[in-house]
């Protein structure tokens, strides 16, 4: 694990050069080392209060002070807000770092808060996922994790599993004096604990679409117009479009946002027979890309209609396969949706087709996918602990079971994780955050 006793320091905001920037500090000698490099600042600073001044290195700015336990950190912190230039942020830190501070590590400010209580582990994770976010829903989710939503959540069904399991072990421990164990009520309280597992483990699929976005592949045979529907949908001229069969000779993968939901959009090369070694190789990747789409666009040129070609290659995809029947300012293919990549008619339809996947019956805050193999973790040893309650065997079994769920669901929110777990989860954050 890494220290935190130390005093950290990192350029917290966007790419530079911006109009600002700001250098957080982090830990006991943030206020001397502010003082320091921005001498006009009064000792002790008032927290919380926006101190201006001039810094050593030349540029003048603010320095915000936080007092230890009023910071995000947790820790004696401070926000220094220069000119966003790259040399004026990196001189600061120099500066900083010849007056005893240490360049921070990946993630290290919102580990240190997870450290001393500040958040748990799924909000952690929420403070990644906002700062990333690209999408409206995308932002929503991550403030609704950050909130604490998840970690309530799991919470609660930790607590009724350890209330059962201090009654099971009371009775192991103490049969004489408690009784022998009323096996019928253990077991109701933990099936209603597991159809909450269950309710949240049913979220997950939603939420790896969330956090990854729904992958789209767009694929059909050569000129009926897969790249110009990408084009359309993104508003601008990413793929090639042209009007010689086969240009598409790879393929071509974007991001994009469907009223708030994240979607990646993939244009394959045209699925046909071809002599081009070049372009089989293109043809090839369409289908693995394909394979592991979620969705598949099986796009038709409704001036041509549906072919034997067409229903030979549509029953190929494993995943879910939309028809869709482009050029429909040229015809009515009979079949999928009708949309016209030209005119642009029929393309909110698709759009609201690819946005029905993210639909879900859950208020709940959709789960990762690290919550989701916690998750099934715990519903394996709920299962075992109902059927142990069921059967004859002793009631230690039962407790070691529940050992195991109330741990599982502990390392969702942070209680139960190793020092490996909680280091590897912030190893993927950004510098600074
Ligand atoms: P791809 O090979 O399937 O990617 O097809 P392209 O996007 O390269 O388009 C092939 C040709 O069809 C181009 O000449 C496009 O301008 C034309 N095209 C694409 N979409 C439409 C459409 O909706 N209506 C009409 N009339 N032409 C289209």
């Amino acid at each position: 694990m890494r220290p935190i006793f130390d005093t950290i320091v990192a350029h917290a905001t966007g790419m530079a050069p911006a109009a600002v920037g700001i250098v957080r500090l982090s830990g006991p000698d943030s206020w001397r080392i502010a003082g320091e490099v921005c001498p006009s600042l009064p000792d002790p600073p008032i927290p919380r209060h926006a101190h201006y001044g001039m810094f050593v290195h030349g540029d003048d700015g603010i320095v915000l002070p936080y007092e230890h336990g009023k910071s995000f950190t947790g820790e004696q912190s401070a926000e220094l807000s220069v000119h966003g230039s790259p040399r004026s942020i990196r001189s600061l830190i120099e500066a900083c770092e010849a007056r005893g501070a240490r360049l921070a590590e990946p993630g290290e400010f919102t580990e240190r808060a997870f450290l001393h209580g500040r958040i748990d582990l799924t909000q952690a994770e929420a403070v990644r996922e906002t700062v990333e976010a690209q999408t409206e829903r995308q932002l929503a989710l991550a403030n609704a994790v950050r909130s604490g939503a998840l970690r309530d959540k799991v919470g609660l069904m930790r607590e009724k599993l350890l209330s059962q399991l201090v009654a099971v072990e009371a009775v192991t421990d103490f049969s004489e004096e408690v009784g022998p164990l009323d096996r019928s009520a253990v077991r109701s309280s933990i099936q209603s604990v597991q159809e909450e597992v269950d309710r949240l483990l049913e979220t997950a699929s939603v939420g790896r679409l969330m956090r990854h976005g729904l992958r789209v592949a767009i694929v059909g045979p050569p000129n009926v117009g897969k790249s110009s529907l990408l084009n359309a949908l993104l508003g601008s001229d990413r793929a090639i479009v042209s009007p010689v069969p086969g240009t598409t000779r790879d393929y071509v993968e974007e991001r994009a946002d469907f009223g708030g939901f994240p979607v990646v959009l993939i244009d394959t090369a045209g699925l046909r027979r071809t002599e081009d070694p070049i372009e089989e190789i293109g043809v090839q990747r369409s289908i693995s890309q394909a394979a592991h789409a979620d969705l598949v666009w099986y796009v038709i040129d409704s001036s041509v209609g549906w072919t034997q070609s067409d229903e030979e290659s549509v029953y190929t995809f494993s995943a879910p396969v939309e028809v869709v029947a482009n050029k429909s300012d040229l015809g009515n293919a009979g079949r999928g949706i009708a949309v016209s990549a030209i005119t642009r008619s029929g393309l909110p339809e698709l759009v609201a087709s690819a946005q029905a996947r993210f639909e879900t019956n859950e208020e709940l805050p959709a789960v990762n996918l690290r919550h989701r193999e916690l998750l099934a973790e715990s519903a394996t040893a709920l299962e075992s602990a109902v059927s142990t309650l069921a059967s004859d065997h002793p009631d230690d079994l039962v407790s070691v079971s529940l050992q195991e769920a109330v741990r599982s669901l502990g390392e969702i929110t942070g209680e139960t994780a190793t020092p490996d777990v909680v280091s590897r989860i912030f190893r993927e954050f950004c510098i600074g955050k």
